[in-house]
């Protein structure tokens, strides 16, 4: 494992990090332990968020008394100041410390998040305070949406960009990349395996180590998953064109099936919450089918507004059937809450 410059922070992190949102299905021990594993194989890099349940608190039973040793990044979806505080003060009791190395403000996708969380008491004024006071090192930011990330780049206010990246979601490999390498930011790549849709992980990370000042932060609920990653970067990277036909041949499936989560498709005229509503199986398969029941039942329930008017597909780039997409989630959500009666 190497040791590199977090972008343009002075944090020294692993090349490969781990992304805390499937210990939240592991019970707590398990979670603590997989998380020590990741560190004693050299990984040294945490990302989790306010929103992923009790992942915060996991992690700071798992490192509590190391803390110098790691290096730890959460976000809040919050938008305004009062909001972030109250997060940023939660997140610092679950992860049982008095400072984050990297805040990041979480899934920035639409012109009304930018708008709110740069507006007067908007989140962004809490962050530049907490970053004065020093609960927070350094200030980063998450999203799904290219065209607000490489705006966001742009900006010239954040240090890191959190955005999907790999082989299928592959929009991030130009102009985003290209942008936010020569600011010198740090690129962390989430959906290394496309949200579980990518099942060959020596092909994903061969795409992901090809792109220099990208830090892969793959989710791990286990010792093997984190060896098994861990063992790719034992030895140089080499992609050959049966890897790349592979990788094609993953794109040329998945096309018309697969939410990218860009947010194009927003909003629905009746309140369907169409992306998260569009994430549901993947939610499913990262945590238990209970949890996954609570944490998207809001955006479940919002599908039943569907007035099937078609406007967000005609807004979809990848021309995805979201209306029977939503329909087959829903069903699949109907399927687990019936099994949990
Ligand atoms: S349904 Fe299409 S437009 Fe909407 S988030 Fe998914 S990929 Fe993007
Ligand atoms: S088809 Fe349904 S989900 Fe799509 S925009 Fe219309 S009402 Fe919203």
């Amino acid at each position: 494992m190497r040791y590199v410059q977090l972008g343009r922070t002075d944090l020294k992190i692993s090349e490969l990090g781990f992304g805390c949102i499937p210990i939240i299905r592991l019970g707590h021990e398990a979670a603590v332990t997989t998380l020590r594993h990741a560190f004693e194989k050299g990984i040294t890099f945490y990302d989790t968020a306010n929103a992923y349940r009790d992942s915060e608190d996991k992690i700071g039973d798992a490192f509590s008394g190391m803390r110098e040793k790691i290096v730890l990044a959460t976000k809040t979806l919050k938008r305004t100041a009062a909001g972030a505080a109250e997060h940023l003060e939660a997140s610092l009791r679950r992860l049982k410390t008095d400072y984050i190395d990297l805040y990041q403000l979480h899934q920035i996708a639409q012109e009304d998040d930018w708008n709110a969380v740069t507006a007067p008491n908007g989140a962004l004024e809490t962050l530049v305070r907490a970053k004065k006071e020093g609960k927070i090192r350094w200030i980063g930011v998450s999203s799904h949406n290219l065209a607000m990330a490489i705006r966001l780049v742009k900006t010239d206010l954040f240090s890191t960009i959190q955005f999907p990246f790999n082989f299928i979601e592959d929009a991030a490999k130009d102009e985003l990349h290209a942008a936010a390498f020569e600011r010198g930011m740090g690129i962390l790549a989430m959906k290394p395996f496309a949200g579980g849709m990518i099942n060959n992980a020596a092909v994903a990370f061969k795409f992901l180590r090809q792109h220099p000042g990208v830090i892969p932060i793959p989710g791990f609920d286990s010792i093997d998953a984190v060896n098994e990653v861990v063992s790719f970067y034992g030895h140089p990277n080499r992609v050959t064109e049966k890897d790349l036909r592979l990788m094609e041949a993953y794109r040329t499936e998945l096309g018309r099936q697969f939410c990218r989560r860009c947010e194009y498709c927003n909003p629905c005229p009746s309140g369907v919450m169409i992306t998260q509503a569009m994430g549901y199986q993947v939610i499913a398969g990262r945590m238990s089918s209970a949890v996954a029941v609570e944490f998207s039942r809001a955006a479940m329930e919002s599908v039943k507004l569907c007035t099937l008017c078609g406007t967000c597909e005609e807004r979809c780039p990848y021309e995805l059937p979201i209306q029977d997409m939503l329909k087959r989630h829903y069903d699949l959500y109907e399927k687990h809450r019936s099994e949990l009666r």
